[in-house]
């Protein structure tokens, strides 16, 4: 019996490229470079602790007066979304909290423990996932939708607890944006259904490319004409720098960001 770690950045990496989550996560082979990861992680690293310290009761005070623009974003968020931060007897609150769902293949050769780490559950007659998104621009609500964070988180909540899927909601906050932005999403019976099923498929195909990857054929890559080869760093590995006239070389520093959770699990 295999074990395999799965998170949302994972399935995003299986559904973009199945080559691509081969390189990253069963090769080890994508490298952040020390200042990169500073430069693209910092901001959220410390925004993320900062809050969980908040919801542990410690003092965060010193360390905002020494940090503006983490302090900007905090402060910012205190005044747009003050609910957010209410105590209610009625309301337990959770920070950075890990659930944990295993899932079995079919072939029962393998066996996929989903991990999904909440920012923050509001948990009352309702609950809310909060998630704290720290990049610049707020995305656009239809791609986020379609995210697997937002999807396994919803399904994950509603399998480990008895929480029904109408009774559950996901809120980004784009806490960069002045004044912080939010969207919401809802949840039913109908989109835990197809998640669970899309899952169900995704982890077959894996088990079948993982079996096939302890033999020593690689996962499959994703087709040209996907045109996402062009800003993926294993570009010349894979060889496809031909098929891709005229696009610019990305740097090996530069990219896959997205692939690698925003924080990382
Ligand atoms: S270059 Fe293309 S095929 Fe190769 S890992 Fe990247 S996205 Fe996949």
């Amino acid at each position: 019996m295999n074990l395999q770690r799965l998170s949302q950045g994972h399935l995003k990496t299986l559904q973009e490229c199945p080559r691509k989550f081969e390189y990253i996560y069963l090769s080890s082979l994508a490298t952040l470079s020390p200042t990169d990861r500073q430069q693209s992680m910092q901001f959220g690293s410390d925004f993320h602790r900062l809050l969980h310290q908040r919801e542990l009761g410690m003092p965060i005070e010193p360390f905002l007066a020494a940090n503006p623009k983490i302090q900007a974003a905090v402060h910012g968020l205190q005044q747009t979304a003050p609910h957010l931060f209410a105590e209610n007897p009625e309301v337990e609150r959770a920070s950075e909290q890990v659930r944990t769902l295993m899932i079995s293949g079919t072939d029962q050769e393998n066996q996929y423990l989903f991990t999904a780490i909440y920012d923050l559950l509001l948990l009352g007659v309702k609950a809310q996932i909060i998630d704290w998104k720290t990049y610049g621009r707020p995305a656009r609500a239809e791609r986020l939708e379609q995210e697997w964070q937002t999807r396994l988180y919803l399904y994950m909540l509603v399998a480990t607890s008895d929480y029904v899927p109408a009774d559950v909601s996901f809120t980004y906050w784009f806490v960069q944006s002045d004044p912080p932005q939010s969207v919401t999403f809802g949840y039913s019976d109908r989109q835990h259904q197809e998640t669970q099923q899309e899952l169900e498929e995704l982890i077959d195909r894996l088990s079948t490319w993982l079996q096939q990857y302890r033999q020593g054929k690689s996962l499959p890559q994703v087709e040209p004409e996907k045109q996402l080869c062009q800003n993926c760093q294993f570009v010349a590995r894979c060889d496809r720098r031909e098929k891709q006239d005229n696009v610019r070389m990305p740097s090996l520093s530069r990219l896959d960001i997205a692939a690698i959770d925003e924080i990382p699990v």
